[in-house]
């Protein structure tokens, strides 16, 4: 039996496919996910029988960590590669099994040293910074006698990794541009980007409700003075948690507006009732019991801290329906809305904090 081959037509197709792909690629979708179609197309591309995306875990020693993230193996011929199993390869290349995995990431290139029947045919390297997780191998194997691997397929293996490393690139970088590292919250650049998008939509449907709510914790300096800027950190990490948490379950988007700010959006909720949401978080808030940590950030056992938050709510559609909702979605009216939701937390901060206010005209 004669492997399929691959031809220029076919892979030019397909690189053109993961163009587009990269193109339009989903932000939202992790790391893992954001492989799965171009790994189809790759092994589709390839004729490979079995392809397979590992994850470099680390090196420890003389040994290789290789995770394996995906893979295709529709025939089942290789049970050795389940997903999220972890191998340990001797740096040697002692496994026979995997002397490809060994090789490529020792060159960092493609290796394609056959081992008749004995593991993947073709591995390469997908260069990924090590501040963002680290380097990734791919490849795949044929199965039949004359399955030897060509010269331009060493070459397509090699522009694959390229590619791949692309959409890991592109989708992180995307993530980073758009969420907070220390809360996991949109950041404030995000959280204002999708109240412009929610505001254009109010100014073709005015009859819709929404709300936004601006929240800051309450007397955070004296918790960084008193206990040190590391469980300043935490509480603001946990606050995140708490706010992610109730986001699924009462409102649709929090960011992270600035250091101890947090500016969320509630569609589809008039003001008296984004107030009642906001309520069950500030008492959720009230009623948390913080880690308290020592000045390292080591957790002290059995001892916490309780923080407030106070909060100032703006209904959206206020002065809508009067002819100002003309460039609801420009920036004026963007910071326009956020300072009514800043001045109503103003009112809370003024009638002595851990209160909710709605805005109002007369505020
Ligand atoms: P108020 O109740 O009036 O809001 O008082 P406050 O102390 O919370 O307000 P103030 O604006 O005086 O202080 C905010 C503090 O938040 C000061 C700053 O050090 C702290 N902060 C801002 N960003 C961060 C951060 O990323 N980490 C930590 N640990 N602290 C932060
Ligand atoms: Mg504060
Ligand atoms: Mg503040």
């Amino acid at each position: 039996m004669i492997k399929d081959e691959s031809d220029a037509k076919t892979i030019l197709d397909r690189l053109g496919k993961l163009s587009v792909f990269l193109k339009n690629l989903d932000a939202d979708a992790g790391n893992d996910e954001c492989f799965n179609y171009p790994l189809e197309i790759i092994q589709k591309t390839m004729m490979f029988d079995v392809s397979v995306l590992y994850k470099v875990s680390n090196i420890i020693e003389d040994r290789l960590i290789l995770e394996v993230v995906k893979v295709l193996d529709p025939k089942k011929s290789r049970l050795d590669l389940k997903e999220g199993r972890k191998l340990r390869l001797f740096l040697d290349a002692r496994d026979k099994r995997y002397v490809n995995e060994v090789n490529a990431f020792l060159n960092k290139n493609v290796s394609c040293i056959n081992v008749p029947g004995m593991g993947c045919d073709v591995m390469g390297y997908v260069f990924f910074p090590k501040d963002c997780g680290g380097a990734y191998l791919f490849g795949g194997d044929f199965f039949g006698k004359e399955a030897s691997v060509k010269d331009f397929e060493v070459s397509t293996v090699e522009i694959m990794c390229n590619f791949l490393s692309t959409i890991l690139l592109k989708t992180q970088l995307k993530q980073k541009a758009e969420y907070d590292g220390l809360t996991g919250l949109y950041n404030a650049e995000k959280i204002k980007e999708e109240l412009g998008i929610l505001l254009k939509r109010l100014e073709r449907k005015p009859e819709i409700s929404a709300s936004i709510a601006m929240g800051d914790i309450d007397f955070f300096k004296k918790i960084n003075d008193t206990y040190g800027h590391i469980q300043g950190d935490i509480i603001l990490r946990e606050v995140g948690n708490i706010l992610s948490m109730s986001m699924r379950e009462y409102f649709d988007m929090a960011g992270r507006y600035g250091g101890e700010e947090f500016l969320l959006i509630l569609d589809e909720i008039d003001g008296d009732r984004a107030v009642q949401v906001v309520e069950r978080i500030r008492e959720k808030i009230e009623t948390t019991r913080f880690a308290q940590v020592d000045r390292s950030g080591k957790i002290i056992e059995n001892q916490f801290l309780n923080i407030t938050m106070s909060f100032g709510v703006a209904h959206l559609n206020n002065g809508m329906n009067n002819g100002l909702n003309k460039g609801a979605g420009d920036f004026s009216t963007l910071t326009n809305h956020i300072s009514k939701a800043d001045n109503a937390l103003y009112a809370s901060k003024q009638s002595g904090r851990n209160k909710t206010t709605l805005f109002k005209e007369t505020n």
